[in-house]
């Protein structure tokens, strides 16, 4: 099969968050499979050119339509450890992709429904006739609206669509100006309540809604959310179209790349590690130590890596911190916030902390280093307020630390809690898990890890060593998107 996907990031190149990690591990897995997979990505200025071989420019004076006249484009090409991937590099006084971050413009929906249409325009004008065209979130909602609408009369008529939802919380909101810039025209009929029109705003537009509705399938990224979203808040007031599309719906759990994310052969710790060797765990515990000047003392080390924001459960997070260093653990915290707010109180915990041997509060996007941190933590907490998979937990649990979650979404569906889990066998469990978003919700999950960790370090490793031989690699979701691919492509005929 020939698949397409089309997105505003791909790991390592461009990672924000886990979209990249999936956008690169699917595409990998598809790879070996014996399928073709080319991955269409905006050129931006600031993302990791060290991680692109060959680049070289491959399409010149791409002219992509634009209101009434066009934006001259390049689309370069390389590889990025292994996957062959284009970047579209819009020539325009715009700017559109050189802003010096990915998202965070006020005109992100204009930049991202630009890249929607060059997307296309550049299959079409280059003669790719993919099987499938696989995008992701509200970015590239616009790709099966425009396939559907335009580029189906242009010789793009076979071509089918899956998108995936990675985040419901951001959605791509718009008005016609969209409509007006990418040639769709006609305000009346895409703000159709059966269209495009938000569910809650009759003034907006909404992108990702145009994709679930003019998607051949869509899903999101766990079963437990997948139904979270249709029958609860998490959908954020995309349930009732949920609900309407049902039959072209599921959940799907991301899967790791196990070349990327895995002890035994991963480049950045000192110390590789497999369930054979775990004792070598504790070497690479105290190079994170060492790195961080963290005290070398019998305790053990809780970390968090993640966004810093509301999703991600910050206020939990910062409590994490101040429980674990008083029962007498240390704390390691890896983070990014894009809100001021959070940032600068973040910032004053550093400077507050900053003489405590016990803690350690690394504010940014350190890829290098997260692996260290994976490797050399004895638990990772995850206390969020909702979460469509959660790479973190699943990372955790394959380097064998052990995970402390809050029982929403993906979560839900890869981690067991240790003593109170009703649905798996003791053998089969491997974390912590507790439900209230509040303080005492997460004491009653982190105080049973201390205390195992303390008391009874036997067991403990058995439950970390229980975690390391579970599979969540891309071995089972990547049959599932095949599944779903051959369905859309033989029996689901196109549906508008
Ligand atoms: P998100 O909601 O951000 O997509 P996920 O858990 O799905 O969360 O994926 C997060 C990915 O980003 C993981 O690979 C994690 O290691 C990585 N990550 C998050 N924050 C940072 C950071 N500050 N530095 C390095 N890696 C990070």
């Amino acid at each position: 099969m020939y698949i397409v996907q089309i997105a505003s990031e791909c790991a390592p190149v461009i990672k924000a968050g886990g979209l990249g990690d999936v956008v690169y591990g699917l595409s990998r897995e598809l790879e070996i499979r014996g399928h073709c997979v080319e991955i269409i990505l905006p050129m931006y200025d600031c993302m990791r050119y060290d991680q692109i071989w060959g680049l070289h420019e491959a399409y010149l004076n791409l002219s992509v339509p634009w209101y009434g006249g066009a934006i001259d484009c390049s689309v370069y090409c390389g590889w990025v450890h292994g996957r062959l991937c284009f970047f579209i590099r819009p020539n325009s006084g715009d700017n559109f992709f050189e802003r010096g971050h990915y998202y965070g413009s006020g005109d992100d929906n204009m930049r991202f429904a630009f890249f929607s249409k060059a997307a296309l325009e550049f299959l079409l004008r280059s003669n790719k006739r993919p099987d499938i065209i696989h995008c992701h979130d509200w970015q590239t909602g616009l790709v099966p609206v425009l396939l559907y609408e335009i580029y189906k009369y242009h010789g793009m008529g076979t071509q089918r669509v899956m998108y995936t939802i990675h985040n419901f919380k951001h959605q791509g909101f718009a008005g016609a100006d969209v409509l007006a810039a990418t040639g769709l025209g006609n305000a009346a009929y895409y703000f159709d309540y059966a269209r495009l029109r938000d569910n809650f705003n009759p003034f907006l537009l909404n992108l990702m809604k145009g994709g679930i509705v003019y998607a051949n399938f869509f899903n999101t990224v766990s079963p437990h959310h997948a139904w979270e979203a249709h029958h609860e808040k998490e959908g954020y007031g995309l349930g009732h179209t949920i609900h309407l599309y049902q039959y072209k719906f599921t959940g799907i759990l991301n899967g790791l790349d196990y070349n990327i994310w895995n002890p035994e052969v991963d480049n950045f710790i000192p110390a590789p590690y497999g369930i054979d060797s775990y004792e070598e765990k504790a070497n690479n515990k105290k190079a994170l130590r060492e790195r961080l000047l963290l005290r070398d003392a019998d305790k053990p080390l809780v970390c968090y890596i993640g966004r810093l924001d509301d999703q991600k459960g910050v206020n939990l997070v910062h409590h994490a911190i101040y429980y674990t260093l008083a029962r007498g653990g240390q704390f390691v915290l890896l983070g990014s916030a894009t809100e001021k707010k959070i940032n600068d109180w973040f910032k004053h915990e550093k400077a507050f902390l900053n003489d405590n041997p016990d803690v350690h509060i690394e504010l940014g996007f350190n890829e290098e280093l997260s692996h260290l941190i994976y490797a050399g933590a004895d638990m990772i907490v995850v206390p969020s307020n909702f979460e469509p998979c959660g790479l973190t937990q699943m990372i955790g649990l394959k380097y064998g630390t052990v995970p402390v979650v809050r029982g929403v979404g993906g979560l839900v569906n890869t981690v067991f809690d240790r003593d109170y889990d009703q649905f798996h066998a003791p053998g089969d469990r491997n974390g912590f898990v507790f439900f209230n978003m509040d303080n005492n919700g997460l004491e009653s999950a982190l105080g049973r890890a201390i205390d195992l960790w303390y008391e009874k370090p036997e067991e403990f490793k058995k439950l970390a060593l229980q975690g390391m031989e579970q599979d969540y690699s891309w071995n089972i979701p990547g049959d599932k998107y095949l599944e779903i691919y051959d369905l859309i492509r033989y029996k689901y005929p196109s549906l508008l």
